[in-house]
């Protein structure tokens, strides 16, 4: 058969990419055109420091970088993938040359600003890791190319490729799939969860060591600047909101990573039997970004946000996770905002990092009254039960045993025709 053409490829290995959450770029380092190896300004694609990623997909997903695979090829069978073995995609393959030639050539045009460039394993996991790293030294050292390139490593690859990965790429991602050990276990019987968690430990090593050279040394070689991140996919196995938001957080103290993607699991056509025929409701995956920000920017322990779940171990879907804390532990309010310190104040439901910054510096010249902080908030329905200023208490409001629905009542829903 015919090798598909060169445009053809690049739908079907675009395609093949889109189920992969973790592409935002945010954290990376500024790079001027001025720092390229060759020197007197030859470099092209200065990073902006944070948040390169411009547009999205309808689903919420990042589509600024080019994001490809090198192939669709796979050896392994993982049973959410569409790429496995066992699935009839049509398949195709890049050389790396190719990949930095269409990278170069979508960014003269302005169409991007970076790639992401992720594989299915063929051959074996190190010959995959060794053709993924020649596209990005392409890139870096024949088209001094200094714009934003992730790459995602594959944790079977020998560590030393792994290692080498980070030294072209502003960020390295691996997958850690699965929230639990059965579930890896189950549905990616081809991975190992040492496996992955001895590369992300790699990563991690080689991060501290090249943030440590470059204090030293200024010309010491860069590694993943942009740090290394996983994803998670959610909603294939049974794990419940609280096992992933117990795992993520392992993950972020453990290897010190930037981000934990939660891609909602989307069900392919051609699926494996053991997988479910429904995908979670999008919203879930929402709810557990706002559960990994609680933890990350507001001051959680990951067992205070667990604390927010039902029984079930699952958030609620219907109000945010910090107001569902809120509802649980009515106990820790109302606050004060003239007086309460600012772990205090950011754990009011409705009160943003932004917010609480703004009400930590007017109150320094003039005691609050809720008008001022109903002029910093989107609804201050939702905040007025948790707060106390200057003119205004709650009183018996916060203890209301109907309080959930005088804040968040129920939303009208569209009813589904073919629902069970
Ligand atoms: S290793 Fe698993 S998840 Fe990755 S491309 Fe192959 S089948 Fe898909």
């Amino acid at each position: 058969m015919s090798q598909p053409s060169l445009i053809e490829r690049l739908g079907i290995l675009a395609d093949a990419a889109k189920y992969d959450a973790s592409c935002a770029s945010s954290g990376t380092t500024r790079r001027t055109s001025k720092d390229g190896a060759k020197g007197g300004g030859k470099a092209i694609g200065s990073t902006e420091g944070m948040g390169i990623c411009h547009a999205y997909a309808p689903d919420g997903r990042c589509i600024s970088l080019l994001k490809i695979l090198l192939t669709n090829h796979c050896v392994f069978d993982c049973h959410y993938c569409i790429n496995r073995k066992s699935s009839n995609v049509r398949r195709a393959r890049f050389t790396p040359q190719e990949v930095a030639d269409l990278t170069m050539a979508f960014y003269k045009r302005n169409y991007i600003e970076g790639l992401f460039l992720s594989s299915g394993i063929v051959k074996s996991s190190s010959h995959t890791m060794e053709q993924l790293i020649e596209a990005a030294r392409i890139l870096r050292e024949e088209h001094e190319f200094r714009g934003y390139i992730h790459l995602k490593t594959i944790p079977e690859a020998d560590s030393e490729l792994v290692t080498r990965a980070g030294l072209y790429a502003d960020r390295v991602s691996i997958n850690v799939e699965l929230p639990t050990l059965a579930g890896l276990t189950r549905l990616a019987p081809d991975k190992n969860a040492a496996t992955i968690e001895g590369a992300m430990d790699t990563v991690k090593a080689a991060i501290v060591e090249a943030k440590d050279a470059c204090k030293r040394f200024k010309s010491a070689p860069r590694f993943a600047p942009a740090g290394q991140s996983t994803q998670m996919i959610v909603g294939a196995d049974g794990a419940s909101d609280a096992d992933i938001v117990g795992k993520a957080s392992r993950l972020y103290g453990d290897y010190r990573l930037r981000r934990v993607y939660y891609s909602a699991f989307s069900p392919i056509p051609d699926a494996s039997a053991v997988l479910p025929l429904q995908r979670p409701p999008l919203i879930r995956e929402h709810r557990l970004y706002q559960s990994d920000w609680l933890m990350r920017f507001y001051g959680f322990a990951p067992e205070e946000v667990q604390q927010a779940a039902g029984t079930d171990g699952m958030l609620p879907l219907d109000i945010d996770p910090k107001l569902a804390w809120a509802l649980k532990f009515r106990d820790q309010f109302p606050v004060d905002v003239n007086r309460a310190p600012r772990e205090t104040l950011l754990r009011v439901p409705g009160l943003g990092t932004r917010a609480v910054g703004a009400i930590l510096s007017a109150r320094r010249h003039r005691t609050l009254r809720l008008d001022d902080v109903a002029r910093l908030t989107v609804s201050i329905a939702k905040l007025r039960p948790f707060i106390v200023t200057a003119d205004w208490r709650p009183t018996l409001l916060t203890e209301r045993a109907d309080l959930k629905t005088l804040i968040a009542p129920p939303k009208a829903q569209q009813l589904e025709l073919f629902a069970a």
